[in-house]
């Protein structure tokens, strides 16, 4: 439906993500962590209680860059004039009402 998605990215993560702070672990929510090399140009984290890695873009910040996407692919089907209801957007898209 949408071509221009099909673009190679290579810098998959713009400016406002990777300066994005991090605070606390996504997963366990400790403020114990420390760098952990680099994911692309990202900088990762690794959590010292979960042992789990982890992005500035884990978390919330991510599901709001998922959601982002997901509202551009809605504005597309209403362009092509699909009939969407709320329940089926949040269907579609596997976002709340
Ligand atoms: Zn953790």
């Amino acid at each position: 439906m949408n071509q221009k998605s099909k673009k190679v990215n290579r810098n998959p993560f713009p400016e406002e993500i990777l300066n994005l702070p991090v605070t606390k672990c996504p997963y366990c929510e400790s403020e114990h962590f420390v760098k952990y090399g680099k994911y692309i140009n990202v900088p990762r984290y690794r959590c010292k209680s979960c042992k789990r890695t982890f992005l500035p873009t884990s978390g919330s910040s991510l599901h709001y860059i998922n959601k982002k996407e997901k509202f551009l692919k809605l504005f597309e089907l209403i362009k092509v004039g699909e009939v969407l209801t709320v329940k089926r957007i949040s269907e579609k898209f596997e976002i709340s009402i």
